[in-house]
């Protein structure tokens, strides 16, 4: 079967189905066959149900790339997402589409506004944005909307928790209103909600329906590494499982490829399994793979279905699949046949919102555990030569070599000959240099963990008064606190790694409602220089996820628990003027009671 039907029957273009082929895709996500064909089909509004990872971006981004025809004049689509990063990502993965000609750019606050002017004058067909630069670019009178016909809300939950709900709205008056809205969102907060009512025109609303499924069979377990540390970490794996014998899965043909060749670099006997390979080929891999003469199987989930095979030691998702489901499928092959296998997942810092959505949803418990050192893997690979010399040994099947042995031993001790000999047969496959340094992400387990905490300047904070407010609220010495920095609207310290939990929970329990602190994710994302131009910034801002009310709308997020208000007590909540403005959650709050009460009643 042509690999591309399903893609082509969503009704895309031939250029553009040249430019999946080029990806790797195989088939569409479920996301993606939802919104395709409505956005290629009808004119409406839509809001979609989609976290990141489910291939939101190709989406919208290729019936929008398919629709648009190239004008390098005033933007006809805005993209608008709620951090730099995304604004990347989403630009990267929009170009590698773009069979269209289309001019594509990020306009993200943190970046030079002269070379994003430079580039606006040049023409610009699709703007990919974070809300305050681009607020910034319409007061300066840079940037001009009328000739927008998509606007893409990514990720809208997120821009709300950043509190870019006000920018959004500001932007949106700025557009026709004959312009389409394309709305996705992980969650349905209230105030989404009534962002879509106010400013949509009866958009209609596409979910992906979630089965209830499990998978509580198999030893599941996962490393959060970098991208770029994948590899080093599945040999890692590999070398430290006596008899590896498994499937790695990853989402494109070029991703199969790529580790395929790596391994094969590497040494490693293994082979790939995709949509492109025949059905000759195809068998002739499996065979060799039921036959143990290789033991490593790189496949897509397309390409793995319907292989029987029952005796895995190990299911690696090398990148995440694009739905539990698939998730399920993937790591069921371990543990059948009542084979006890264990199911690693690799998760980089771009999947970890995905990989929370995924663990909810199956209810799976998948416990993070540290990769295996390159000192643990040199020490098993130390016992299992020992293993097979004494096997060697006990069968007595060595006499070919005797006499070398003995010739050997004239001339030098049985320590030198015999290292001699280990080094020459296993070269460096004995040192942990040839492990390379796999750097942990988010904290240091060990010690010490990076604190985001939402208040900052603006607050009335200082150094010196974060440090109280850390020493009263969550039982912290001063020497357990450390490198603090103060920004206009947030704050970040470090605090030692085991009392990290705690005092994001005591902040959280302080702040009105909404949580104001999260461990961070990673120190480089510090890099802004978080000074506020009057209005909300998007440098380098961390989400902090409020309090979520009414997200029962999309079913798998859990609403909050309910936080101690503490308004009238000083301590950190918040700011005046905001919570003038914004109507008070509480008011909200009590109405949806009284609604309650009022439907018991009745
Ligand atoms: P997104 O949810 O848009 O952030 O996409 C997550 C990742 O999935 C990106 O690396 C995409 O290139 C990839 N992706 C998107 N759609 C597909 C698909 N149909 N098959 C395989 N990978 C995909």
């Amino acid at each position: 079967m042509n690999q591309l039907e399903e893609f082509k029957a969503l009704g895309l273009s031939e250029d553009i189905l040249t430019a999946i082929s080029k990806k790797g895709f195989e088939t569409p996500s479920a996301i993606q066959s939802l919104t395709i064909p409505h956005l290629l089909n009808t004119d409406k509004d839509i809001i979609a149900q989609a976290q990141t990872g489910t291939g939101k971006t190709a989406a919208f981004g290729l019936p929008i790339i398919q629709l648009l025809t190239s004008k390098k004049a005033i933007p006809q689509a805005l993209v608008l997402v709620p951090t730099r990063e995304l604004a990347l990502q989403v630009t990267q993965e929009l170009q590698s589409f773009n069979s269209n000609g289309l001019s594509i750019a990020p306009i993200y606050g943190g970046a030079s506004i002269e070379e994003q002017l430079r580039r606006l004058k040049k023409g610009i067909d699709i703007v990919v944005g974070t809300p305050g630069r681009i607020l910034d670019h319409i007061r300066r009178r840079t940037l001009d909307l009328s000739g927008i016909s998509y606007l893409v809300l990514d990720e809208a939950d997120e821009m709300l928790n950043m509190g870019f709900i006000e920018d959004i709205e500001d932007i949106m008056r700025e557009m026709p209103s004959s312009k389409r809205v394309l709305l996705f969102s992980a969650t349905m907060p209230e105030r989404i909600a009534s962002l879509a009512k106010n400013y949509m025109n009866e958009p209609d609303i596409l979910k992906v329906e979630s089965k209830n499924i499990t998978a509580d069979l198999t030893n599941q377990i996962y490393f959060e590494v970098r991208e770029g540390d994948k590899f080093d970490a599945l040999t890692r794996i590999i070398d430290v499982e006596p008899e590896f014998y498994g499937i790695v899965f990853s989402r494109t043909k070029v991703g199969v490829d790529d580790i395929v060749n790596r391994l094969i670099d590497r040494g490693y006997a293994a082979e790939g399994l995709h949509g492109d390979i025949s059905q000759a080929q195809r068998e002739k891999i499996l065979g060799k793979f039921k036959k143990k003469h290789t033991n490593i199987l790189i496949a897509t989930d397309v390409a793995a279905r319907g292989i029987d095979i029952n005796n895995l030691t190990h299911v690696i998702n090398y990148s995440l699949p694009q739905d539990s489901e698939s998730y399920v499928h993937r790591i069921g092959r371990t543990g059948r046949a009542g084979n006890q296998g264990t199911a690693i997942t690799f998760i980089s810092p771009s999947e970890m919102r995905q990989f929370g959505f995924l663990k909810r949803n199956i209810k799976a418990d998948i416990k993070l555990e540290k990769l295996p050192t390159p000192a643990d893997v040199i020490a098993m690979k130390r016992n299992r030569i020992k293993e097979d010399l004494y096997a060697i040994i006990e069968s007595e099947n060595y006499s070919d070599c005797q006499s070398m042995a003995a010739e050997l031993l004239e001339s030098y001790p049985p320590e030198v000959a015999l290292s001699a000999l280990l080094r020459l047969a296993f070269k460096d496959e004995l040192s942990e240099n040839s492990y390379p340094e796999i750097r942990s992400i988010n904290v240091d387990r060990k010690g010490k963990a990076r604190i985001f905490i939402a208040v900052g300047h603006r607050d009335g904070y200082d150094p010196r008064k974060l440090v109280k407010l850390l020493k009263r609220e969550c039982g912290l010495s001063d020497h357990n606190i450390d490198d603090i920095k103060v920004a206009d609207e947030f704050s970040f310290a470090t605090v030692p790694f085991e009392q990290a939990n705690k005092v994001v929970k005591a902040l959280n329990m302080l702040s009105n409602g909404r949580p104001i602190a999260e461990i961070a994710k990673d120190k480089s994302a510090e890099s802004g220089n978080g000074k506020s131009r009057g209005k909300k910034s998007d440098t380098d801002r961390k989400p902090v996820r409020k309090a979520r009310q009414n997200e029962e709308w999309f079913d798998f997020e859990k609403p909050a628990r309910k936080k101690k208000s503490v308004t009238d007590t000083g301590k950190p909540g918040k700011r005046a003027d905001k919570a003038k403005a914004k109507p008070k959650k509480a008011t909200t709050k009590v109405s949806r009671r009284e609604k309650k009460e009022k439907t018991k009643r009745k």
